[in-house]
């Protein structure tokens, strides 16, 4: 039986795919798909330092190698190379499902949950787990914010801008909103202070209600992080206080006269 951490060089090699750094140095290039005929490659930016980030490049790779009609798509006109860009954010659909594909191949669920009874909650959580499945850590956040039954929000921003969000179940279908319009970080938050100067705030508590506009005010901790290996921050929001259903938010929405 298979036990993490999961090596994704040996997937690689059962399938006779070569895995190589490339020489290509190219901003924002994170590895490529190549063909040769029946032969397949892959190639990772020799920019990347970091051992979670190279695996999860490679993992993503694979995904455009094992996935139903991504040949088709990434090497669609004659191509013989497909590149990868760093980041989870914004992207086409093959590209999230190469990214779902590569968490789930280093940290699939059957393994990953029981590890997480072990790793504890929040950021120190997070940070046993990436060394475990030596997956990044922000790979490792979203995957613990998708397991997670506790409210846990994973946060990427840069300056005051949130790139994106990953929240557990439990704080989904919500009728909540960002505290600051344009999905902007609250002003009080240690994450814009750490934005604004990396020697402030790395971990401090607050409430729910001050990110987001609706929730409840129940005591959560928050910890930044900075991902030197794409320039942003990661902020993992987490509570080990339970959230009352979503059926009595609704309730709250009521007309009174109801
Ligand atoms: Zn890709």
């Amino acid at each position: 039986m298979a036990s993490l951490p999961i090596c994704p060089f040996e997937v690689a090699r059962r399938r006779e795919i070569v895995v190589r750094e490339s020489a290509l140095a190219k901003p924002g290039f994170a590895g490529c798909l190549v063909r040769g005929g029946d032969n397949f490659g892959i190639l990772y930016s020799p920019h990347i330092q970091n051992e979670g980030f190279i695996r999860f490049t490679i993992a993503h790779e694979l995904g455009h190698y094992f996935l139903d009609g991504h040949p088709d798509i990434i090497f669609r006109n004659g191509q013989s190379q497909h590149f990868s860009r760093m980041g989870f954010g914004k992207k086409e659909s093959h590209e999230k499902e190469a990214d779902f594909f590569a968490s789930g191949l280093l940290m699939p669920e059957h393994l990953f949950r029981p590890a997480m009874v072990e790793a504890g909650v929040g950021f120190l959580a997070v940070q046993a787990l990436s060394l475990l499945c030596r997956a990044s850590l922000l790979a490792t956040a979203i995957r613990y914010a998708t397991y997670s039954d506790d409210p846990v929000a994973v946060i990427v921003s840069s300056g005051s801008v949130i790139d994106y969000c990953v929240s557990s179940d439990c704080m989904k279908g919500r009728s909540w909103r960002w505290n600051i319009g344009g999905e902007r970080l609250p002003t009080q938050s240690s994450t814009l202070a750490f934005n604004q100067n990396p020697e402030d705030g790395v971990e401090s508590t607050s409430t729910l209600d001050a990110w987001f506009e609706g929730a409840p005010a129940i005591e959560i901790v928050e910890h930044v992080t900075f991902l030197g290996s794409y320039g942003k921050t990661l902020t993992i929001l987490h509570s080990e206080e339970a959230l009352p259903d979503p059926d009595d938010d609704d309730a709250q929405d009521l007309p009174e006269d109801e």
